[in-house]
């Protein structure tokens, strides 16, 4: 026993506390046979990991301990069979989170395409596959869609789990001395979803087990998803050696949803809903809210309520009045002059220019863009619009407004600007 103890202590110096605690503590020391020591281990895990990671280590201390080289044998001695159902998973997916139902845009195709690849190709596309971006951008919704693609195509075993849930799951499973059977859950997993990855910041326990989780799945060839705020490289007191896996597949962000896409978003909220939702709605909705999709559902679902409670459609003077305690909707609405003053400046004239009747086309061009952006940014009808143009009939405006659509679809250059201008008022 004596040498047994020199034999763990001579290991716990060459692989570190961590290590030792996980991966030798439930080993016991069984005998001799031959040139070879004896061990034995928990389950299959451990001989694979003892043997694959840690080998030249273990020799290294039995020559220390025993005064000989031995070859080292594993043995699995407690043949009970873990059920990994055993614990409770601690989340679970939600099954509206689905690529149908993920609006793409600008601010989130790459990570959108690069979930389609791993959820169609597990563990051959990229892996681990990486994706971070500012909260309420759909993080989770686009891992979780990965998970409900992979259950519903292959039925394969997934795992969704946040940092935090992990962490309570493996101090629990430690209390109640089921450490074996978390690992089993765990390492069970054909695709492993682990959400809110910034959290690992300074834990390092849950580090080292996720550590060795990892590295399991990775050779099993298992898919591992993360998602984070922040880059790995952005996560304070992250270990270096879980960082360089993380940033080992591909890394995927995702930006703010410009405005054209919130637009898109709550369109198809309200199409999933059943109760479509005028554009205008549509429009108001996105304006009032920054960036965060989040909120844009908040907004459109406390508008639907406001409708549902008053009995009424919805309508822009409704979205308008269920707002009106919560946001100074007056104060974010924009004004026919910022829109002018805006334009006017981003094409070097003057406001008056705008509105003169001055018809050469360094004139007529921004006046109609004007025109346009007013129409799409406020609530002004054609003739209200024609008003400020110097007394335009609303069918000059209207043209105006069409016009400027048209030219918009056709051709990149002027989209890009109206997209530049437009960008201004977000
Ligand atoms: P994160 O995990 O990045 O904080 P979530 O995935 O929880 O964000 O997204 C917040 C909400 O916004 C969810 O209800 C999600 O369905 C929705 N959402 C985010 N992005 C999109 C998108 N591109 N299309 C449709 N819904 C989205
Ligand atoms: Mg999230």
């Amino acid at each position: 026993m004596e040498k047994w103890n020199a034999f763990q202590r001579a290991l716990k110096e060459s692989i570190g506390d961590a290590d030792f605690a996980h991966w030798i503590k439930p080993v016991r020391f069984v005998g001799f046979a031959g040139d070879s020591l004896i061990l034995s281990v928990p389950n299959e895990t451990f001989s694979q990991v003892l043997g694959e990671t840690f080998l030249p280590a273990l020799k290294a201390a039995a020559a220390a301990a025993y005064g000989r080289p031995y070859g080292i044998v594993f043995a699995k001695v407690e043949e009970s069979p873990v059920k990994p159902a055993a614990l409770p998973l601690p989340d679970t997916l939600n099954p509206a989170y689905t690529f149908d139902a993920f609006v793409i845009g600008e601010s989130n195709q790459f990570a959108h395409a690069a979930a389609r690849a791993v959820a169609e190709n597990p563990a051959k596309a990229y892996n681990p596959l990486f994706v971070y971006g500012g909260t309420g951008l759909g993080k989770t919704h686009l891992m979780q869609a990965i998970g409900n693609h992979c259950v519903r195509q292959s039925g394969m075993r997934v795992l969704y789990v946040t940092v935090d849930s992990f962490y309570t799951d493996m101090v629990n499973s430690l209390k109640n001395q089921k450490l074996m059977e978390f690992r089993q859950t765990y390492r069970s997993a054909d695709l492993i979803l682990l959400d809110d990855v910034q959290f690992l910041t300074g834990k390092k326990t849950t580090q080292d087990e996720l550590f060795h989780l990892f590295n399991l799945l990775h050779e099993a060839r298992k898919q591992i998803v993360l998602a984070s705020d922040h880059l790995p490289r952005d996560i304070n007191e992250l270990q270096e050696r879980l960082r360089s896996r993380f940033e080992g597949g591909l890394l995927a962000d995702i930006q703010p949803p410009g405005l054209e896409m919130k637009v898109a978003i709550v369109k198809k909220k309200a199409e999933q809903d059943g109760n479509p939702m005028p554009d205008d709605v549509c429009l108001f909705i996105a304006r009032n809210v920054r960036s965060n999709v989040r909120d844009l559902e908040g907004l459109y679902r406390r508008i639907v309520a406001y409708a549902s409670f008053t009995n009424q459609a919805v309508s822009l003077a409704c979205a308008q009045e269920a707002l009106q305690r919560v946001l100074d909707v007056e104060s974010t609405m924009l004004t026919p002059k910022e829109i002018l003053r805006t334009v006017a400046h981003y094409y070097g004239l003057k406001v008056q220019d705008l509105k003169s009747k001055n018809s050469a086309k360094t004139y007529s061009f921004p006046r109609q863009v004007c025109m346009w952006m007013i129409k799409r940014l406020t609530h002004l009808s054609y003739p209200e619009i024609g008003k400020l143009f110097g007394n335009k009939h609303h069918s000059t405006v209207i043209y105006s407004v069409e016009k400027i659509e048209e030219i918009r679809q056709k051709n990149g250059e002027v989209k890009k600007a109206l997209d530049e201008l437009m960008e201004q008022f977000q």
